[in-house]
């Protein structure tokens, strides 16, 4: 069984000294409202329900973690899931409560090991994506996920990674990130999604370190 099937539902934080401790090396992901980050996390994971797209729009404000490794032991690693953004109708509070929590949380957590952003193929890189993009800390791995690309042929496809490369290129001058043509529908892209990931957590995870009694 691979790391990321083991996932499975570890807390929920709405506030940030809410954060689990304990150093696990973390991997977040963020995208819009409707990107398809749920069935990107459900299907890297091969799980139906591990994560769902809240009903109400914006209304989920909250970071949802997701336990890797051995059952029954500490997390070895864990994925977060941010709350999707940019719904047009959410108000100016709930943009305002993301800043604060998600946001926050990728600028400041020093396990923070990867973020995966999801886009739409379909749909522009918008300013809320490179807005976030520049808070995701230089050190932590950049993959872009271009869901739902079984709506498009293989030379479109091609076409519109290259657009989203370009999009992201000034935001990491290091050229460090990979853009992923990806489909829950299809699995197209899912196994090299997941084998990107574990890498990422392989290079740091282990049991977590103890706390001091
Ligand atoms: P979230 O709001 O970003 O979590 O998005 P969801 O995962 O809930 O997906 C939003 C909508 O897009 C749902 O109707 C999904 O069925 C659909 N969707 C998600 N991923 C794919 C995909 O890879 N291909 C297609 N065709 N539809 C998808």
């Amino acid at each position: 069984m691979s790391l990321l099937q083991t996932a499975r539902f570890l807390t929920t934080v709405a506030q940030l000294r809410q954060l689990p401790r304990g150093g696990a090396p973390e991997v977040a992901f963020v995208g819009r409202s409707n990107a398809g980050k749920s069935s990107a996390i459900n299907v890297l994971c091969q799980r139906r329900r591990l994560a769902f797209a809240s009903r109400t729009p914006g209304r989920t404000q909250a970071l949802n973690f997701f336990a890797l490794g051995p059952a029954g032991e500490p997390p070895v690693a864990c994925l977060v899931d941010t709350p999707g953004y940019g719904y047009a109708a959410a108000p100016q509070a709930l943009k305002q409560q993301w800043d604060t929590l998600a946001g926050r949380y990728l600028q400041r957590r020093e396990q923070l090991r990867g973020v995966v952003l999801i886009l739409d193929i379909r749909r522009e890189v918008t300013a809320l994506d490179e807005a976030l993009l520049g808070w995701a800390p230089s050190g932590a791995a950049l993959l872009v996920i271009a869901s739902k690309c079984d709506k498009l042929n293989r030379s479109q496809q091609a076409r519109a990674c290259g657009v989203v490369t370009a999009a992201v290129k000034p935001l990491r001058p290091d050229g460090d990130f990979e853009v992923l043509a990806f489909s829950a529908t299809t699995s197209q892209g899912v196994e090299q999604g997941r084998i990107i990931i574990e890498r990422w957590l392989a290079r740091t995870s282990g049991p977590a370190e103890q706390e001091p009694p």
